[in-house]
């Protein structure tokens, strides 16, 4: 018999972001009498949500509201400012402290760590990963964003073109005005605005048809006023890729980008190179250029080219960082060991959207029932009247109701044609946090 067949289970997930999100509805609704408790290092929910999603998609930032649910009607706990480390650490919570409290931990960690370039040069003066951009951007307040945002010059050259790399040709085309209605952080904004790039190179190793943007945010690209296309390397398409719908959608929506009524004096430059490997960011100090390997280059050419550039943003996807409780994502199951699961980015890698973490969540959340059920969870008898965390470490945590201390402290303080604006730092977020847990 399960050792929680007499007690309700008790079951907490790392991490806020969607998967955490996800996941802990899952399991809500497979579990309606469980201790369900999402715990996050940062003082608020949502994970890359709140501090990745482009300050210009303000609609798909609308999924909290979905997630708000979770924690408002569904009876799941929320402990923000809770970090949780593979080993003892002050301040910290132990996954081996948490097994003492908890039938289960669902580790929904993400990957926040930009992968560096691995190529002679990628850590010269002016590379900058995406993931250290777009924080910025978003106001994540680890974000160092001191001298990144006024020195990308002007030609940035985008390593990678994903979606990611979208969302940084997005910011660096557009104008001050297209960000009305945002949540963009106003002094990255105006610290990149005062020499903002007139040329902007994106290289893609793979071949057109397998470049890994999305159709949807290729078309948005043709709205951006004042921006020129050009595409280069895209040569002939093999008829496999066209019979894929998706490779197809994204094929015609490049064609169509770079054969759209162009702007004969445009304000932006954007060039589209596909079948280009970086070999080497070329610089002494400071970033000069970048050296490219092209694919399928006639052999009378050489196989290499140099690109001028005055920045390098690498957009070519993430690892774990330092706060990682487990050291990588492998797509592998759910199970890490009996009690001990992972979901989202932390299990499968850095790739899919926010809705492809629901599948995945469903799935993680009946392995944890299956084991549940099957008695193979936990260590030993828990006492239930243990809180799931520690005293110490409780004292500290930003409940959900503090959470929307902050979130209407944000919107609230807008600046004007924002839709929040963001507290900067940590100290900030739980000041305001416990201003309204006080009353004050
Ligand atoms: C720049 C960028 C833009 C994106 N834009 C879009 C988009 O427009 N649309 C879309 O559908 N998808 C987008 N995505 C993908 C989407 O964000 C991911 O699919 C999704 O966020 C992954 O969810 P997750 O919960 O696994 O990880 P995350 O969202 O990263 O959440 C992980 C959470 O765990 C917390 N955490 C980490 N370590 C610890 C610890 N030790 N203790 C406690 N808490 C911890 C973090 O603070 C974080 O809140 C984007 C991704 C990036 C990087």
């Amino acid at each position: 018999m399960s050792e929680t067949a007499d007690r309700e289970p008790r079951i907490v997930v790392v991490g806020a972001g969607p998967s955490g999100c996800f996941v802990a509805g899952a399991l809500r609704r497979a579990l309606p009498a469980a201790q369900l408790l999402v715990v996050d290092r940062l003082p608020c929910p949502f994970g890359l949500v709140r501090y990745g999603v482009a300050a210009d998609h303000q609609s798909t930032k609308n999924i909290t509201r979905q997630f708000d649910r979770i924690f408002t009607k569904e009876r799941v706990d929320f402990a923000g400012n809770v970090r949780v480390t593979a080993s003892p650490e002050p301040g910290a919570v132990s996954l081996d402290e948490l097994a003492e409290r908890a039938d289960a931990i669902v580790l929904a960690t993400g990957l926040a760590a930009d992968r560096p370039l691995g190529i002679p040069g990628d850590t010269l003066d002016g590379v900058f990963g995406s993931g250290a951009i777009t924080r910025a951007l978003n106001t994540h307040p680890d974000a160092d964003t001191a001298g990144m945002l006024d020195r990308l010059g002007d030609h940035v050259a985008i390593v990678g073109m994903g979606n990611v790399a979208i969302d940084l040709v997005r910011f660096l085309a557009k104008t001050p005005a297209d960000f009305a209605g945002s949540d963009v952080n106003d002094a990255a904004l105006a610290a990149y605005q005062a020499a903002p790039a007139t040329k902007i190179t994106v290289l893609s190793r793979s071949a057109i048809a397998h470049a890994k943007c999305d159709a949807q945010m290729v078309r948005e690209l043709g709205q951006i006023a004042g921006l020129r296309v050009e595409i280069e390397g895209a040569g002939s398409v093999d008829a496999e890729a066209l019979d894929d719908r998706v490779q197809r959608s994204r094929v015609e929506a490049l064609r169509a980008l770079a054969e759209q009524a162009q702007d004969p004096r445009p304000r932006v430059t954007l060039r589209l190179v596909f079948g280009a490997t970086p070999v080497r960011v070329l610089g002494e100090e400071r970033v000069a250029g970048l050296r490219v390997q092209r694919a399928g280059a006639p052999a009378t050419e050489p196989t290499t080219t140099d690109i001028a550039a005055t920045s390098v943003l690498s957009a070519i996807g993430f690892a774990a960082d330092e706060h990682s409780p487990l050291a990588d994502a492998s797509d592998v199951g759910g199970r890490v060991r009996p009690g001990l699961y992972r979901v989202g980015w932390c299990r499968r890698g850095p790739n899919g959207t926010i809705p492809d973490n629901r599948a995945d969540a469903v799935a993680v959340a009946a392995e944890v029932v299956a084991d549940l059920e099957r008695g193979q969870l936990g260590r030993g008898p828990l006492d239930p009247a243990m809180p799931l965390l520690p005293a110490a470490i409780a004292a500290d945590a930003v409940s959900y109701s503090d959470w929307l201390q902050i979130d209407q402290h944000e919107c609230a303080t807008a600046a004007e044609s924002r839709s929040r604006t963001k507290l900067p730092t940590r100290a900030q977020m739980l000041d305001v946090a416990r201003a309204g847990t006080s009353g004050a």
